[in-house]
């Protein structure tokens, strides 16, 4: 909450709050580079522990790069502390707004002379707008860039394992760890048993270490300290939830000092099937005591473990985004009507080659293609990034082709949706978007998310990028009328 309280400072510096605070404690900077004084008030002291949070978790979104300090501020989100590692000749005070060029870019040249190479891969990352807005910082652990509770509140458990980390690995006895890592549990579960084993689960005793405000009681019963194993094991309140789950445990008669030891026994008695219920219901508990304590919605006791069955097959957030999206008819590419054009835009990610390839195709009502484009992204292995500049990159290849309207099609189903219902996204990736957005304002355009089917010209020139390895320019009237000729050469 105390981050969030400067988080507010951050984002609205013109608040009262935010200018009485300035005069008195950092009239001549900002927020960001403000710190804590000696015998200066309660509240600055509880706003600065809530900035330490703060500081760990934000980062500067390159706009027009006058305000960020290119060596001491934290702006290359790739990079570990996300500011550069090795640096030389760069001109004292250098703001970032030095390595952008006239054309909205980076000034890749300035970039080398002054860091090392793998800085230079990391910057060259981080997308220009070109209509180089202020800079902005965003919170770097949500998507969207946007501060929440919760996240701060993980962010703050993060800084208090930071503290405790020498005691981690090595330390898990018994081989369990192995044991865990074969199963085949979702990485979100496995995730949550490694914190368990490392005694990382932010349980309010844990936390009121590092957070004095923070009380150690349980927020279930309100009686007992909250350890980890009393949260999921030895609270009244959480005893009963287990014998109301799938495996009907009887917590009292299972004896265990902690919570490794009740893994322990528990992945040496239950078989493939019942383990899966075990993990799931530990978690549907541990999610319940969350859900209590950020104040979300929580499912009576009885409806809790509805969906506790023992499978890994449900289908990803996207996957159900993209259904929701799509209506079921349309398998194949349509053709736009005879005054339209319409745009299909794609990329192909490759790991190994540390690339991305964007492509985009117009075509007309005859399914005549008017242009096409392939551009190769460096270092960008990002989906989300890659197929954002997929559809920025059509817009500007299909900018001054006629037509009255612009069907711009994409199978990036989140990426449409960021098109079309904007946000207050402040993360880099909401610059390609306002591009899209502001290039589009001056045309008539649609977006549309589409199956992947219709979309198999864009999806196999970025995938032939991807094998060809070669930059291909823009050429005006492509040779293959037809989508299905490359389809055969390439899927
Ligand atoms: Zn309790």
């Amino acid at each position: 909450m105390l981050a969030k309280q400067a988080w507010k400072l951050v984002q609205e510096p013109r608040s009262l709050c935010a200018r009485v605070l300035k005069a008195k404690y950092y009239p001549l900077s900002d927020f960001y580079h403000s710190t804590r004084r000696r015998g200066s008030s309660y509240l600055w002291q509880s706003i600065m522990s809530g900035k330490r949070v703060l500081d760990s978790g934000t980062a500067w979104r390159v706009g027009n790069g006058e305000t960020i300090d290119a060596i001491k501020d934290k702006w290359i989100t790739s990079a570990s502390f996300m500011k550069p590692v090795g640096y030389s000749n760069i001109p004292t005070d250098c703001r970032v707004c030095y390595f952008l060029n006239d054309g909205g870019g980076w000034d890749e040249r300035k970039l080398a002379a002054c860091f090392s190479p793998e800085d230079v891969v990391n910057v060259l990352k981080l997308p220009i707008s070109r209509n180089l807005p202020p800079d902005k910082l965003f919170w770097t652990p949500e998507k969207r860039g946007l501060y929440t509770v919760k996240s701060g509140y993980y962010q703050a458990c993060k800084l208090l394992n930071m503290g405790s980390a020498s005691s981690s690995s090595g330390t898990v006895s018994n081989g369990l760890w192995p044991k865990i890592w074969r199963r085949s549990f979702q990485p979100k579960h496995r995730h949550f048993l490694w914190r368990i084993l490392h005694e990382a689960l932010p349980c309010n005793v844990k936390l009121s270490i590092r957070v004095p405000e923070v009380s150690k009681t349980c927020p279930r019963c309100g009686v007992e300290d909250e350890t980890q194993l009393h949260a999921l094991k030895e609270c009244e309140a959480v005893r009963g939830l287990w014998l109301l789950s799938p495996l009907s445990l009887r917590g009292d008669l299972i004896m265990c000092r902690n919570m490794e030891e009740w893994l322990v026994q528990s992945f040496n008695l239950f078989k493939e099937d019942k383990l899966q219920l075990f993990v799931l219901s530990l978690w549907t508990i541990w999610c319940d005591r969350n859900n209590l304590v950020f104040g979300n919605r929580r499912q009576p006791p009885d409806e809790m473990f509805r969906y506790v069955i023992p499978s890994n097959c449900d289908s990803s957030a996207s996957d159900r985004v993209s259904k929701a999206l799509t209506p079921a008819a349309n398998h194949q590419w349509i053709p736009p009507d005879a005054r339209s054009v319409k745009l299909n835009s794609d990329a192909a990610i490759s790991l190994a080659k540390n690339c991305s390839v964007i492509s985009a195709v117009c075509r007309n009502s005859h399914g005549t293609v008017l242009r096409w484009g392939v551009k190769f992204l460096h270092g960008i292995t990002d989906a989300e990034s890659a197929e954002s500049q997929a559809v920025l990159f059509g817009l500007h290849i299909a900018s001054d082709i006629y037509g009255e309207r612009l069907i711009c099609e994409s199978d990036a189903a989140n990426v449409i949706n960021r098109l079309l219902h904007p946000s207050h996204a402040i993360d880099p990736i909401q610059l390609v978007i306002d591009d899209c957005i502001s290039l589009a304002a001056a045309r008539n355009v649609s977006f549309i998310h589409v199956r992947r089917q219709c979309n198999q010209f864009a999806h196999a020139l970025a995938k032939w990028g991807i094998f060809s390895e070669k930059i291909v320019s823009l050429t005006v009237k492509f040779l293959f009328r037809s989508m299905n000729l490359l389809i055969v050469l390439f899927d």
